[in-house]
């Protein structure tokens, strides 16, 4: 998988968005005027870019040579750190499990204390209100007093599911989803650009109402031909282990695409792999004792599997992961 983690990670990456031109001018002027709040809310619909928009403005605020106040270039040191999740002075909160602990808080309260050369530590909690009331009680104590140096981003499609004691601390924002003309010309694009059958006027039409809300999930897979290979590789891998349903739908919908088959197939292939390997899991286990946990996990994730395979075959789901994330109305689950 070293392949995979060296990659952008698109699922930060502000550029495969569409729709977010306004929230980043208006943020920007903002940001500029030298009295931004240091925590701020993203609040919005599922899918509308909340991710995204937090990702950009980290970026915006690090960026070694912002083209001047439209955004941060994507190129320096810092914006391709910040791009692939690794920059130092920023920590990501976005657990893989339902809910955000208070090991999290603590984590990010670590990254807090220490000292930055750039003089900014930022911390981004996406999905805020999946704290527990413990990490909540946690997070309070940061975001009460955030000393000079801490920058705070949240995301929520649900705020007011967060502790009105967290709300009250930050400067709401919310993010507007784009115009129907905008996902229209997008879903255009990318029916052409994925070898997908034309769909006439009004299907378009009907699939960009459904979509109107969501860009964040209309995020371009960008592949070249000679990423094919480890791409699929990757994409089996990611189907064997993932356990968000946005990753499943994703990595689903690229081999459908590759292999030119439907999304349901592949799907149901990878339930009879993770059949497989859990048959011949508790054959081992009998002597090893320990994978029942691996094995609880593939139940589940199979489970979850025969789920999105069952919606996706309703839905006559075709599209790229983040339609197909979309048309099955994966409430909850993403930004
Ligand atoms: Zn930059």
């Amino acid at each position: 998988m070293e392949s995979v983690k060296t990659k952008m990670n698109s699922n930060l990456d502000w550029r495969q968005v569409i729709g977010l031109d306004e929230s980043m001018a208006e943020l920007g002027r903002v940001m500029d005027g030298g009295r931004m709040h240091p925590i701020i809310l993203l609040e919005g619909l599922q899918g509308v870019g909340k991710r995204h928009l937090g990702v950009w403005m980290v970026a915006r605020m690090l960026c070694q040579q912002a083209l001047g106040p439209a955004s941060p270039c994507g190129n320096c040191g810092s914006c391709r750190e910040v791009l692939r999740g690794i920059h130092p002075d920023v920590r990501i909160v976005d657990p893989e499990g339902d809910s955000i602990k208070t090991a999290d808080i603590e984590s990010l309260q670590e990254h807090f204390t220490m000292m930055s050369p750039d003089g900014l530590r930022i911390g981004v909690i996406m999905n805020a209100e999946r704290m527990t009331i413990e990490a909540v009680n946690r997070a309070l104590k940061t975001l009460e007093e955030p000393t000079e140096q801490v920058r705070v981003i949240l995301t929520s499609s649900r705020p007011l599911l967060l502790p009105a004691t967290i709300r009250g601390r930050c400067l709401r924002w919310g993010v507007k989803p784009p115009a129907k003309e905008l996902v229209l010309s997008w879903l255009r694009d990318t029916l052409k650009n994925t070898g997908q059958a034309p769909e006439t006027e009004e299907q378009l039409s009907q699939w960009a109402m459904r979509l109107r809300h969501s860009p964040g999930l209309l995020a371009r897979e960008i592949e070249d031909s000679s990423d094919h290979r480890s791409g699929v590789l990757g994409d089996i891998h990611q189907l064997l282990t993932a356990a968000k349903p946005q990753e499943i739908t994703r990595a689903a919908a690229n081999l459908a695409r590759v292999h030119k088959a439907k999304v349901p197939e592949i799907l149901s292939a990878v339930e009879w792999e993770l059949n497989r390997i859990n048959r011949q899991d508790l054959t081992q286990s009998a002597h090893r004792g320990q994978s029942e946990t691996e094995a609880f996990k593939r139940s589940n994730r199979r489970r979850l599997i025969r789920e999105i395979r069952q919606q996706a075959i309703l839905g006559k789901v075709t599209l790229n992961a983040q339609l197909v994330a979309e048309s099955i109305g994966l409430c909850g689950w993403e930004n």
